[in-house]
């Protein structure tokens, strides 16, 4: 079940094994499994939050039309990554921050009025932008419709957000940046959701974003206006779910160019977090193998609340002169080293065999993984950053 290759480069880690594996490969082949799907002239970007590490960013720059961030540290990561286009999202951002996505030429993705604003005035105090459309800042007004619910973990629009401007400031906003020499209104953003797992309802979704965007575009006699419809194609971390990217062919609207923003379906498959068994234990009738790593590294399952599975890595060797613990045919908690009961990855998952120092690893868990974590609880060390 696991590739030789993540095997390989697990063989080569220093014991206890604690590791992150990446193979940029896999992202690149996402990217370019998603593009097949999406229709002629859609941008796809890669949003960086769900990996930042630069040979993730820079192997997705290559093959995706640019990259979305969401602060200027992920900014700079684009700009370092030579990212094609570069859209700028985030309901928080600093006037350095809105500053430098003027001198990147990225394309902000403005998520109030008070933004915009400070995006014209900064424009106008001589930031100016170098996209080429003379000089003006490229803006895509983030909404958050009424009634665009989604199926999915994470709702960001149709239910009360921080995120995007209400519809009733949108008559206001358009007025503005129209008003802005330097500022260009290039479309809508309309990012919705994260981890949907269904492919039908994301299609939907993107028809009734582009409806509600050339409707919208009708009303203030704009012309045709790129539809940025977010990311959220889902990954179904604790089970065999998928997200059918075969039933987006021909189903996805073309009226209006798209831009998608996908995170986790492209990084979460790249990625594997492997941790070795410090010691196994019986407690209270339940057995728990305790990892040297736990969810200061890998934070989503403890974040979202559910059992992440993973597959025993036999390791062999054993350094001491007294037997080997092992059990056989039992259901395991897999636990980590952090001082607190809520340090769980995984609960009861039936294993054959499993020995002290055998290693678990955890797949799918490349995006939204090591970049959510809380590193420094506790001080123990990273892990192994592997990337292949
Ligand atoms: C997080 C985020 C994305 C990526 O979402 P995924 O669910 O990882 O695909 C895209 N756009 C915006 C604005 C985001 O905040």
């Amino acid at each position: 079940m696991l590739p030789d290759r993540v095997v390989g480069a697990l063989a080569t880690a220093p014991r206890p094994v604690c590791a992150y594996v990446y193979d940029t490969g896999v992202a690149r082949g996402r990217a370019a499994a998603v593009r097949e799907v999406l229709p002629e002239g859609a941008a796809l970007l890669y949003a960086v939050k769900a990996n930042g590490a630069p040979a993730v960013v820079a192997a997705l720059a290559g093959v995706a039309d640019g990259l979305e961030v969401a602060s200027g540290g992920e900014l700079e990561l684009a700009v370092r990554a030579g990212a094609g286009r570069t859209a700028f999202s985030g309901p928080a951002k600093t006037d350095a921050e809105l500053a430098a996505a003027i001198e990147a030429g990225a394309t902000v993705n403005v998520e109030s009025v008070l933004e915009l604003r400070r995006l014209a005035a900064l424009a106008s105090a001589g930031k100016g932008g170098r996209d080429g459309k003379a000089g003006r800042v490229r803006v895509a007004l983030r909404v958050n419709r009424a009634g665009a619910a989604l199926p999915g973990s994470h709702q960001m629009t149709g239910v009360p957000t921080p995120f995007g401007l209400d519809e009733s400031a949108l008559d206001e906003a358009v007025a503005l940046v129209r008003g802005q020499p330097l500022l260009h209104l290039a479309g809508f953003h309309l990012h919705a959701v994260s981890n949907n797992l269904d492919a039908a309802a994301h299609a939907a979704f993107v028809a009734g974003a582009v409806d509600w965007s050339l409707r919208a575009a009708t009303r203030y006699g704009l012309p045709t206006p790129e539809v940025n419809v977010g990311g959220g194609f889902g990954i179904d971390h604790a089970g065999a779910g998928r997200f059918d990217l075969a039933a987006l062919r021909g189903a996805l609207p073309t009226a209006a160019p798209l831009v998608f923003e996908l995170g986790r379906y492209l990084a979460a498959p790249a990625g594997w977090y492997a941790a070795e068994v410090l010691d196994l234990k019986r407690n209270h009738g339940r057995w728990f193998a305790v990892l040297r790593g736990g969810t200061h590294h890998f934070r989503l399952p403890a974040a979202w609340g559910y059992s992440h599975p993973f597959t025993v890595l036999p390791t062999p060797g054993w350094p001491y002169g007294f037997a080997r613990p092992e059990v056989r045919d039992v259901e395991v908690d897999a636990v980590g080293e952090l001082c607190t009961p809520r340090d769980v990855l995984t609960r009861g998952q039936r294993v054959d065999r499993l020995r002290v120092g055998d290693v678990l690893v955890f797949g799918n868990a490349g995006g939204y993984g090591w970049d959510i974590s809380h590193h420094d609880f506790l001080r123990h060390p990273y892990p192994e950053m592997i990337v292949i």
